[in-house]
């Protein structure tokens, strides 16, 4: 099954469209199976539960070239559950949270490849930079040694509505647009993860360069 939705999901990307496949909530046996199918990469959001699932893959010696990506919420005290692992954090949410990971990276000597989460769509609660904070902080991205700014990641308005959803990233990509003209020097920051399962199309049309696909691929999560 998993084999199956994965392959229907790939055939509809275009091929320089990079795939997450979302695992959380789902157990290792799931991405052995997605793994055995061909999939490399895949999106966690919880750091514990990231942590766990490298460490039994590493004793068992399966999965060898697996990455991992993070995209849920990271509080500063976590990041050895998670930037030791993840080849690129999605979900820099506050300055705050990108200052740590740049320390950590000092004293870690590494660079940390990270997206910034772009606030938008009309729920209040909803994580993420305003555009102007995201402007703010690129004009001080050299202040940051120890991470490299490689794009943007973005969640469309929760509702079934495609039009909203279309406008909103084609919001999120015009910005995207306008951050790459402003900022040339950041040769790195040309990702733009916007697209789950339900809206991963319009993703596409507009402009996605990476979609983070859990439910189409593995069924519905049980929390
Ligand atoms: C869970 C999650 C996804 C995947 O959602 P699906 O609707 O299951 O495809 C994508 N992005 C983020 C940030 C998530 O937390």
């Amino acid at each position: 099954m998993i084999a199956e939705n994965l392959k229907k999901i790939l055939s509809g990307l275009p091929p320089e469209v990079k795939l997450v496949a979302v695992s959380k909530y789902h157990p290792l046996d799931d991405i052995k199976e997605a793994y055995a199918a061909g999939q490399r990469l895949f999106g966690e959001n919880r750091p514990q539960e990231l942590e766990k699932k490298v460490k039994e893959l590493a004793e068992s010696g399966e999965c060898p070239d697996i990455q991992w990506n993070f995209l849920g919420h990271l509080q500063t005290n976590k990041l050895k559950q998670v930037l030791p692992y993840a080849s690129l954090v999605q979900s820099i949410d506050t300055i705050h949270l990108l200052q740590e990971v740049d320390k950590w990276g000092k004293k870690n000597d590494k660079v940390i490849n990270v997206l910034l989460e772009l606030h938008i769509g009309a729920e209040e609660t909803k994580q993420g930079f305003h555009e102007e904070e995201i402007l703010e902080l690129l004009f001080g991205a050299s202040k940051y040694a120890n991470i490299r700014f490689c794009g943007l990641m973005g969640m469309a308005s929760h509702t079934d509505d495609m039009e909203t959803v279309h406008a909103d990233f084609e919001r999120i990509k015009s910005f995207m647009d306008y951050l790459t003209d402003l900022f040339p020097e950041l040769v790195d920051f040309k990702e733009l993860s916007i697209g789950m399962s339900g809206d991963y199309e319009t993703a596409i049309d507009c402009g996605s360069t990476m979609v983070r696909i859990g439910t189409a691929i593995f069924g519905e999560r049980s929390y």
